[in-house]
């Protein structure tokens, strides 16, 4: 990683590693690895900024995949923790209930305060690998019974 030198003019400045332009140091931020030998971050305000952006919109679409994803019986499952667990406890419980899937405190908590809740007569046909792969493991019979009496087209990745 290069790090922040003198020019011939007596500048103090760093050459960005994301879009290579050599700029005073006032335009890095100042990194939080104590091994960083100049003390700054190797991208310039702007590349680090483009980047966090990016990164956060990513963050903030799956959030948005993984709620969507959220079942009548995983809203119900999660109403009946309301006088129970917090809404930290409750995500966290989800997780564990409902295999790797993940909700967020605040949707929990929309959940509690009824600002979301599962529409009435209007029942999801449609099934996730999740509850299949949990109904399996309370099937009795052998797996085999299991696929055929399951109705595949249903299934929801
Ligand atoms: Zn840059």
């Amino acid at each position: 990683m290069p790090h922040a030198f003198y020019d011939e003019g007596g500048n103090h400045v760093k050459t960005c590693t994301k879009c290579k332009e050599t700029l005073p140091v006032e335009h890095y931020y100042k990194s939080k690895i104590k091994s960083a030998k100049d003390g700054l971050r190797s991208r310039c305000r702007k590349c680090y900024d483009a980047d966090t952006k990016a990164s956060n919109q990513r963050r903030a679409k799956k959030r948005k995949q993984r709620t969507h994803k959220l079942s009548e019986k995983h809203i119900a499952w999660i109403k009946e923790q309301q006088y129970r667990l917090s809404t930290r406890e409750t995500a966290k419980a989800f997780s564990k209930r409902f295999w790797a899937m993940k909700v967020n405190p605040s949707t929990v908590h929309r959940i509690f305060s009824g600002q979301l809740h599962a529409a009435p007569n209007k029942k999801d046909k449609t099934f996730s690998i999740y509850d299949m792969l949990e109904e399996a493991e309370n099937h009795t019979g052998s797996i085999e019974d299991y696929i055929e009496n399951t109705d595949l087209s249903k299934l929801k990745f």
